[in-house]
């Protein structure tokens, strides 16, 4: 009889477990959780009023229009950029929307969408900084963020640098002259060279390829993913992420 019981208690407990998985997950009904790192404008940052809720930037909106698209309510967790994948993988959100590049590696955890965005990596250094080339960086204190696709560029050049939290942090020590150079994402390297005096961009084509942002949800996903196609498809068509793009670029460059 203790062991029927058991096996009963079990099966109660897996009915739970259920539950709970359905409770967050894909499977929400009509909220639609988007994973992002709100430390990346123009793409994602905290306003007074944002789009959802705090959140505001190009793929916020993005966010919000695939959910109203398909019926849903967009929900945002805010997390930090190296928790976002596995935070989609463990079914806390249902997708990630961060200026995230779909590259070759993250595809072998997660699937990605048709992409939205193409950006490059480029090198913030001060005004009057000699460095003029990616292979100007080899003696000189490199900052990147941890986790972005700028440290694995710099990783992979072989040269040593230093990893932040957080790009503002980055370019804190850059103006504090710890650093020499900051390599990050084109756009938010143009929202911090004009929230800050003294800065520039250099860019280096033959150094750093371009790179495509898309949003990522969980592998195998594919309901999910061709509402997403479809939202995006018809959003690049009808000018609307252009639009956004330009909207959020002028408003972080005033
Ligand atoms: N595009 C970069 C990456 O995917 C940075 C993204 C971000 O910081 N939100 O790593």
């Amino acid at each position: 009889m203790k062991r029927v019981t058991k096996v009963t208690a079990l099966a109660a407990a897996m009915v739970m477990l259920a539950g709970t998985l359905t409770a967050c997950g894909s499977s929400k009904g009509d909220t639609l959780t988007f994973g992002t790192n709100a430390e990346f404008p123009p793409f994602e940052f905290v306003a007074s009023e944002g789009v959802i809720g705090q959140y505001d930037g190009i793929d916020m909106a993005i966010a919000k229009n695939i959910a109203e698209q398909n019926g849903m309510t967009a929900e945002i967790e805010n997390m930090e950029f190296d928790s976002l994948l596995v935070a989609l993988q463990n079914g806390q959100i249902d997708a990630v929307i961060a200026g995230m590049t779909a590259t070759d590696e993250r595809r072998e955890t997660v699937d990605f969408s048709t992409p939205y965005y193409t950006a490059t990596q480029v090198m913030i250094v001060k005004e009057d900084s000699d460095i003029a080339a990616a292979s100007d960086m080899a003696d000189k204190r490199i900052c990147v963020v941890q986790g972005y696709t700028g440290e694995v560029c710099v990783q992979d050049m072989g040269y040593p640098y230093e990893a932040f939290k957080k790009g503002t942090e980055a370019v804190l020590e850059l103006t504090n002259g710890k650093c020499d150079v900051v390599v990050i994402d084109s756009a938010t390297a143009q929202k911090y060279v004009s929230d800050n005096e003294g800065l520039k961009i250099v860019e280096d084509a033959s150094a750093f390829e371009s790179e495509e942002y898309a949003i990522a949800v969980q592998k195998g996903n594919t309901e999910l993913l061709e509402k997403i196609n479809k939202s995006i498809e018809s959003m690049l068509a009808d000018g609307t992420v252009n639009e956004l793009a330009v909207k959020y670029t002028e408003a972080v460059s005033e």
